[in-house]
């Protein structure tokens, strides 16, 4: 058994400790100790890092009563060693793990809604409600945490030692099958939950609570929030990604998203006006290719590589060239790659097979059946010769 020293004090970063087991792991050894300022994995929470003597220890995991510090080397059982935590990530997370019982705490005081789920990550951490809220009540939920926080009240935890102890505390939740001691987590002028946490010891220490993500979930909604250093880093990224959108406009930090949807309609005009351009072109364009067409035993062959001409348009233009009975097998390069449709009518050969005659010379993929296949290749350098081949193949399957 472990005495877990994070349970007295959650700003004790380091401690003197006895090694009382050293066993190998996969890729290290299992530290035990007879004391422990490491917070184990647990809770929807990442663990400690740190040292024990001049051992790094990369994780630490809980087997019932026991702490296994996992350790990149072993040490010596009856060492007396010194202990010491990552104390930036230890208050960092304690800042995301008091906010959490914060906003659960103001979802519940003000709209009955309970946090039925917790997940902190290095960079992020989550809080699911088992109600969907709307975004105005987030905000409101959001401001009101942020005004608790200021008051800058004491976080305390109380042990008990029976469930009967604790039934007439008025708690956030209760839950039933709690083993004994109990630990209840109470924030001065708020909230009240059980929690065997680690936590900040005045609510000013959290800092800025900011939710940033709201997702329905599981019939609820999940919120990804952040607190006090996560949130700066996050205000300052959003900061910087809007100065940059405002430089490339040449315009206020204000005016920077007038100034992106008005290019985003100015875009949407644009693409309108270049689909009419395309169309009207393509009757030309069309009609200009049926004139390289070949007339095979009745039929219209056309077998044309053409430039710049997206998949969607080619289909088009494809459309375009056919007659009473033709094969049209139009190829385009855009830089890398090529794309091919073909496109029969009146006629017996099925493009489907076509396709993979293509595909094999082409080193491509994609296919079709009856009188329409599509696909793709990447660009060669003998494009020419190949579609050349191709022609002759076309001109004898009509
Ligand atoms: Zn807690």
């Amino acid at each position: 058994m472990t005495e877990r020293l994070y349970l007295q004090d959650s700003m004790l970063f380091s401690c003197e400790a006895v090694v009382t087991a050293c066993t190998p792991c996969d890729d290290g050894f299992w530290i035990e100790l007879d004391r422990s300022v490491f917070f184990p994995n647990k809770g929807g929470q990442p663990c400690d890092t740190g040292k024990i003597g001049d051992a790094v220890i990369s994780s630490c995991d809980e087997d019932e009563k026991r702490l296994l510090h996992r350790s990149d080397r072993a040490l010596p059982v009856g060492a007396k060693v010194f202990v010491t935590i990552d104390s930036e990530r230890r208050f960092d997370i304690m800042q995301q793990h008091t906010g959490e019982h914060l906003l659960s705490w103001c979802a519940w005081k003000l709209f009955g809604a309970t946090n039925v789920g917790f997940h902190c990550a290095l960079d992020y951490a989550t809080l699911d409600l088992d109600k969907p809220l709307t975004h105005e009540q987030v905000l409101e939920m959001e401001r009101l945490a942020n005004r608790e926080a200021a008051k800058n009240g004491a976080v305390t935890a109380k042990e008990y030692a029976t469930e009967e102890e604790i039934r007439d505390l008025p708690l956030r939740k209760h839950a039933e099958g709690l083993t004994a001691p109990i630990r209840i987590v109470t924030i001065e002028g708020s909230d009240a939950c059980t929690c065997c946490a680690p936590h900040v010891h005045r609510t000013g220490e959290i800092g800025q609570l900011k939710i940033v993500g709201e997702l329905p979930y599981k019939g609820g909604m999940r919120l990804t929030f952040l607190c006090g250093n996560r949130a700066l880093s996050h205000a300052q990224r959003m900061q910087d990604a809007v100065e940059t959108i405002a430089r490339r406009f040449s315009t206020a930090r204000e005016n920077a998203v007038a100034a992106v949807e008005k290019q985003a309609d100015e875009l949407s005009d644009a693409k309108k006006e270049l689909k009419q351009a395309y169309a009207s072109l393509d009757a030309y364009f069309a009609a200009e290719l049926c004139t390289r067409a070949e007339t095979v035993r009745g039929v219209s062959v056309l077998v044309e590589t053409v430039e710049h001409v997206d998949a969607k348009r080619l289909r088009a233009l494809a459309q375009k060239t056919q007659s009473a009975r033709s094969l049209t097998a139009l190829f385009s390069k855009s830089g890398d790659t090529v794309s091919y449709i073909l496109s029969a009518n009146g006629i017996s050969a099925d493009m489907g097979e076509v396709a993979k005659a293509v595909n094999l010379a082409l080193g491509g993929k994609g296919g079709g059946r009856g009188t329409l296949a599509q696909g793709s290749a990447p660009y060669r350098s003998d494009l020419s010769e190949t579609v050349a081949q191709l022609k002759r193949y076309c001109c004898q399957i009509v």
